[in-house]
């Protein structure tokens, strides 16, 4: 009953995660009027707004204008509830907190992947949280969280000095200053490696697909948020393999 519960929620909270991903990114307020349809631009009905069933009620299509409904919505709905029964199910602790993180993660990733843009204010709202949370529960790896949190952005402004933002945007340098905060050294250098392997390879592949041309833009905040929660959660397997592999372990 309560994972019933907390699903419903997840999915609720999914759905203003795509209201909070695609606004801030756009520059709009978040709590101003309802939504509209992406294409028609007329006000959604209330019946309309209910997460993941609604899409399939109305068969992913506007009920004005009969054009397709983004299949983003529903999926990202799902995701997120899906994703807080895992974080429940899991027994992680600080639950709420995680859920939070997740929520904001996520509508990084749909901002960064539409517009190519990581909003400073979930960027903020991250650090914020995740300082207060450091503060609060783990105040004996503050100062190694901290430290982590500044070599991180340096480290990252370095690569986005020198290849001139060819490579990231300025958001991905703010982002790290997150990923330290949340995982601290030395799991922030496995975090940077798997985003750095998988961005590439995806990038890689999506050239060979033709899907993308080579220069163009390919977001990478998807893979720092990615990378930091793969991180978070297998960080001790994670380090033995690495520790393995440099042949200290
Ligand atoms: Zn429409």
């Amino acid at each position: 009953m309560i994972e019933l519960t907390i699903f419903i929620i997840g999915v609720c909270i999914g759905s203003f995660v795509n209201v909070l991903g695609m606004r801030l990114a756009k520059g709009k307020n978040i709590f101003n009027d309802r939504s509209v349809c992406d294409h028609c631009h007329k006000k959604l009905l209330a019946i309309d707004l209910i997460p993941v069933l609604s899409y399939f009620m109305l068969g992913g299509k506007c009920r004005f204008c009969h054009r397709k409904i983004s299949i983003q919505y529903p999926i990202v709905e799902l995701t997120t509830a899906f994703a807080f029964l895992g974080i429940y199910t899991a027994g992680f602790p600080h639950t709420v907190f995680l859920m939070v993180v997740f929520s904001l993660f996520l509508a990084i990733v749909i901002a960064d992947w539409k517009y190519l843009i990581i909003p400073n204010s979930l960027v903020f709202a991250l650090i914020s949280i995740s300082l207060l949370f450091n503060i609060v529960y783990s105040p004996q790896l503050l100062m190694n969280r901290l430290l982590t949190s500044i070599g991180a952005f340096a480290f990252l402004w370095i690569i986005y000095t020198l290849t001139r933002g060819k490579g990231m945007g300025f958001g991905d340098v703010k982002f790290s200053l997150v990923m330290g905060l949340l995982l601290g050294y030395p799991q922030i250098i496995i975090a940077f490696y798997i985003a750095f392997l998988t961005g590439a390879g995806v990038g890689i592949i999506l050239l060979l697909l033709h899907k993308a041309k080579f220069g163009q833009h390919i977001p990478f905040g998807p893979f720092l948020v990615l990378a930091t929660i793969v991180t978070f959660i297998w960080e001790k397997q994670l380090l033995i393999i690495f520790l393995k592999i440099l042949g200290l372990h």
